[in-house]
């Protein structure tokens, strides 16, 4: 039997029975004329679970987070976000394009942080040389790091003192509420506490959450009422969407506290990683391990990885990512063939497995 470790992203990950059974059971509506009931539970129940008035359902996060951006800030307006955060680097610059909203993209630290003092620095005074600041973007787990509380605290604290709004790219915001509970509180409650902080989160249900499909937008009455608006000029206004919905319903249910599981594989890939000669784990935390590899060999071992059936990228350093379709097995068969590479000379090349073969 070949069965494929893909360490890629956490993106890959297929529903699982139960999940397929749910969407088949869905009841559904056209949710342009506001009927689906599956779409209407899920936006409510998102909306209450973290502590916001209403919630839209979206085809992608990065939908989501143009949405969001477009519904915060009007043309002239700015943003303030991190120079390799999500919404400013991998969105095709939509809210730019799609907006005329600048983006005043700031540093970040190998936490993800940008320092307060920068934020503060960057804000605009009420000039007409300038873009009017109205909005700070935050992004939570960045890079696999859960965001410290009081930076979340202190960085919206900062920005409201302003009159900025806050918005959170939380993709992954359930690997951050599963990293950062505090004294036994549920993944959920945990989720609701870092939202807290914002007036606007952005959810990922493709990822960690096993969905194959959807992301939601979380805030007021009146900012989800905008978003919505523009959601259908770009195009994501959806009709018997609940099919997918569901899913991420089921995901609510089932897929948040056995993140922890996920995130327990990141660490016992990481433990075996230690002491291999020719690379080094630069970060381990939540689901996601880079790794650095020594001397130019990451691509061959990408290649030899690939022989093997496991995959992996090679974006910043090496990436793997844990998620509901890799289990201790699989992770143990990739340690086993990177310690084979690296037991090789850097010189000699591996001969791949025949394409096909039988391997895991
Ligand atoms: C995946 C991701 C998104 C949204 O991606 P889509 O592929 O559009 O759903 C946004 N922000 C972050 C940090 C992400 O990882």
């Amino acid at each position: 039997m070949t069965k494929i470790i893909d360490l890629r992203s956490d993106t890959v990950t297929q529903p699982t029975a139960g999940m397929r059974a749910a969407m088949a059971a869905a009841p559904l509506g056209d949710d342009v004329f506001g009927d689906d009931p599956t779409v209407n539970a899920l936006q409510e129940r998102l909306a209450a679970l973290l502590g916001f008035e209403a919630a839209l359902f979206m085809p992608t996060g990065t939908q989501s987070n143009l949405c969001a951006i477009l519904a915060h800030c009007g043309r002239g307006d700015e943003y303030i976000v991190g120079q390799l955060a999500h919404t400013y680097r991998y969105e095709g610059g939509g809210a730019a394009v799609l907006g005329s909203v600048q983006p005043q993209p700031l540093v970040q630290d190998a936490g993800g942080q940008m320092a307060l003092a920068d934020i503060a620095a960057a804000i605009k005074p009420d000039d007409c040389h300038f873009a009017r600041t109205r909005l700070l973007c935050l992004e939570n787990t960045w890079n696999g790091h859960s965001m410290p509380d009081s930076y979340l605290q202190q960085a919206s604290a900062l920005a409201r003192e302003k009159g900025l709004a806050v918005h959170l790219d939380g993709a992954r915001l359930f690997n951050a509420a599963i990293a950062s509970r505090q004294n036994g509180e549920s993944g959920l409650a945990s989720a609701k506490r870092i939202a807290s902080h914002f007036d606007s989160v952005s959810v990922c249900f493709s990822k960690g959450m096993g969905a194959p499909v959807g992301s939601v937008l979380c805030g007021s009455k009146e900012l989800i009422a905008r978003a919505h608006r523009i959601r259908k000029m770009a195009g994501g206004g959806m009709r018997q969407v609940g099919l997918l919905a569901a899913a991420a319903n089921y995901a609510l249910d089932h897929h948040v506290e056995r993140l922890a599981d996920d995130h327990a594989l990141a660490q016992r890939l990481a433990q075996g990683l230690q002491g291999i000669a020719g690379l080094t784990v630069r970060s381990a935390q939540t689901n996601i391990v880079f790794v650095d590899v020594a001397d130019g060999r990451g691509p061959d071992l990408l290649a030899h990885l690939k022989a093997h059936g496991v995959l992996a990228t090679g974006l910043i350093g090496l990436r793997f990512v844990t998620h509901l379709d890799v289990d201790a097995a699989g992770i143990d068969h990739a340690l086993a063939c990177i310690r084979a590479f690296f037991a090789q000379p850097a010189n000699t090349a591996i001969a791949p497995a025949a394409r096909g073969a039988a391997v895991y």
